[in-house]
């Protein structure tokens, strides 16, 4: 059994333009870093699958956003060009074949968790997700990958209480929306704050039912691996053992890097090593160390390709 590592070339399609931080070039870069050295300890450790389209796509995308936005995708579509779907979000002629390519790759990484096939995965996918509202695109991102998959987990593999860990270092908005009054889905995110998009306060925590299963720890500017590591050795434990988790969901954005030039946390490529090892440890104890593990920000290149390979040094250890 082995780590999935999720490719396709339709993320490449997704174009937004030669100054935009959150380019093609980074999912290049990781092929490269990853598949490009043949025969490498790692690359033997995964199966490196390329999803095909979900057949029932818009039913599980349907489970998060509402038909008005999803019309508005498909008929906004520039034949040329770009146009904005807010400030930060540029929609081109193959943006929607992306993104509708990230939500099948999401999934087929489930799948094979869920047959056998795979311990855990990695998707190296493009757009990310964590932003996206029910009602619309935001901050990069056009559908909400990482939701999507916690209803399919819950629907399709009858598993009731699937756990996301956000450790972007952007507070993920869309997500916590998502599932915000839903007890069955637990979000719990680390994020710089204050910092984009602005939410993501100790005081969000969730509504109605749902109060209690989101739990944010904002972190201010500077904070290094060490204080990163203590607060999810202290936190991640007992919300852990208190929720129960079937499945685990990763938004794994590596823009809290120290080089990363969208924010200023101090992390490291061996912090983001040891936040996998706490998770997957958690994940054996808890839900037989299924995994899956999506992509969301990281924009310096080298390292962000440094801080994947850690990742799935560790999500691959025999
Ligand atoms: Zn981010």
């Amino acid at each position: 059994m082995k780590t999935g590592y999720i490719t396709h070339p339709d993320f490449l399609a997704h174009d937004t333009g030669d100054d935009h931080p959150e380019s093609p070039k980074r999912l290049s870069v990781l092929d490269e870093h990853i598949l490009g050295q043949a025969h490498s300890p790692l690359q033997d450790q995964l199966k490196i699958i390329t999803p095909k389209r979900n057949s029932a796509l818009y039913r599980w995308i349907s489970e998060i956003h509402i038909p008005s936005y999803i019309d508005a995708l498909k008929n906004k579509i520039p034949k040329t060009g770009r146009i904005y779907l807010d400030a930060d979000t540029p929609y081109s002629p193959g943006s929607l074949k992306a993104a509708e390519m990230a939500v099948s790759g999401v999934l087929t990484a489930v799948d094979q968790v869920m047959d056998g096939t795979l311990n855990n995965a990695f998707c190296a996918l493009r757009p990310p997700g964590h932003h996206a509202e029910p009602d619309r695109a935001m901050g990069f991102c056009l559908f909400n990958n990482v939701a999507v998959a916690a209803r399919y987990i819950q629907k399709k593999y009858h598993l009731p209480k699937v756990f996301i860990i956000d450790w972007d270092v952007h507070h993920g908005n869309g997500t916590q929306n998502a599932f915000y009054d839903d007890a069955s889905v637990f979000y719990l995110s680390s994020h710089q704050f204050p910092c984009y998009p602005g939410t993501g306060s100790t005081k969000e925590n969730g509504r109605g039912l749902g109060e209690g299963t989101t739990l944010n720890l904002p972190l201010r500017a500077g904070t290094n691996d060490a204080e990163l590591l203590r607060i999810f050795e202290k936190v991640l434990p007992d919300a852990f053992a208190t929720f129960q988790p079937d499945f685990i969901l990763i938004s794994a954005g590596f823009d809290a890097h120290r080089d990363d030039p969208l924010a200023a946390l101090e992390i490291t490529d061996t912090g983001f090593a040891e936040m996998t090892n706490i998770v997957l440890s958690l994940a054996e104890t808890h839900c037989q160390g299924r995994i899956v593990s999506c992509l969301e920000g990281g924009y310096h290149l080298h390292a962000l390709a440094q801080s994947v390979k850690k990742h799935l040094s560790v999500l691959s250890k025999p």
